[in-house]
């Protein structure tokens, strides 16, 4: 696993922050330029945010140190990239389409990113996959259930690839909730190049606190560690974390996967659809007759939804998200009109 990370990360000095030694309640904390008043935000947060750390311990069943959060899942992917991704030498595959954030953190980092293309029911090539693995490929990242295309993919092609690559698989599990499949959780412990990122702002509801789960070995964790800015996750978002893992998303996954299928049924009666493709996610992958039409005239009537039509396996395809029972009523009123 050493040999994976970039050498100047793995000879890294992490800064050591005022609070990493000295947390104990009691102590007269005199050491980093805080004010001493206007309780409860006067003082940095636990860089490690370990009580919410032992939360997702005991829902998740897995040991605090194979959890490292972040500002989203979106920081934890990027610091993966930083991490073990050297600039200009190594390379990411991933598949297409999928999400776009992949591309985009890779630019950043200066890492080339490969795509290689779904099949047309949309799962894995692993084939190609393998064919495009070169000795600085240093992780492969798959979302799954996949964005935009809302399916699954086959288990056993993920597991191949966890048995064939030996850099980094991260499996994105920003959709898992929504799911009827078993999350890749439960193999963290035998693959030990897999991780996994969950995130707060989907099944939560919880978007806006900007909190994201990333699940791996204890040596991928303590390497995120000394790459991380020192108080990535603030007071606030540890809070409402601890508040908001007690009490039970459920609720909401349940009104969503009723208000889909609630969705589905109506989006098939229409004549300007094509097909609606299957979803384990909050969303619905639907093929139009026009969806360039489609598209702006829901723009026109005040309704955004995602235009995924671009793509050479997803023509005509617009990405749907499931409202609420009166935002649903509205878009399909609004689509009989049209
Ligand atoms: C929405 C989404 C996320 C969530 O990112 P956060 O930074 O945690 O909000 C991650 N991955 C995919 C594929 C998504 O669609």
């Amino acid at each position: 696993m050493k040999n994976l990370v970039r050498k100047n990360i793995e000879k890294l000095i992490p800064y050591s922050s005022a609070r990493n030694e000295f947390m104990e309640p009691g102590n007269i904390l005199l050491d980093a330029n805080e004010l001493p008043f206007n309780e409860p935000f006067n003082r940095y947060p636990d860089p490690f945010q370990m009580e919410l750390k032992k939360k997702i311990s005991n829902k998740k069943n897995v040991q605090t140190d194979q959890i490292f959060l972040g500002n989203g899942s979106d920081e934890c992917i990027d610091l993966i990239i930083r991490a073990f991704c050297e600039p200009k030498v190594d390379n990411i595959i991933t598949v297409s389409p999928s999400y776009g954030m992949y591309d985009v953190l890779a630019n950043i980092n200066n890492v080339e990113i490969r795509k290689v293309d779904l099949t047309e029911d949309f799962q894995l090539d692993v084939n190609t996959t393998i064919k495009s693995i070169d000795q600085n490929s240093k992780l492969i990242i798959l979302c799954n259930p996949n964005n935009p295309t809302a399916n699954s993919f086959n288990r056993s092609d993920i597991v191949e690839l966890l048995q064939k690559f030996e850099g980094l698989i991260l499996i994105d599990e920003a959709y898992i909730d929504f799911s009827e499949k078993e999350s890749f959780l439960n193999l963290i412990n035998d693959y030990k190049q897999l991780v996994i990122t969950q995130t707060f702002s989907k099944s939560y509801g919880l978007a806006g606190i900007r909190l994201g789960i990333l699940f791996g070995q204890t040596f991928v964790i303590e390497t995120l560690n000394k790459v991380k800015y020192p108080y990535n996750v603030n007071s606030l978002t540890i809070q409402e974390g601890i508040k908001q893992l007690d009490s039970d998303n459920s609720k909401w996954i349940e009104r969503i996967i009723k208000e889909k299928q609630n969705l589905r049924n109506k989006l098939k009666e229409l004549s300007i659809v094509e097909k609606i493709y299957n979803s384990d996610t909050n969303y619905l992958l639907v093929k139009f007759l026009d969806a360039e039409l489609v598209y702006n005239y829901l723009k026109d009537q005040n309704i955004i939804v995602r235009d995924r039509s671009k793509h050479r396996l997803t023509p005509n395809c617009l990405r749907i998200t499931v409202g609420d029972e009166s935002q649903n009523k509205v878009l399909i009123k609004k689509l009989k009109e049209l």
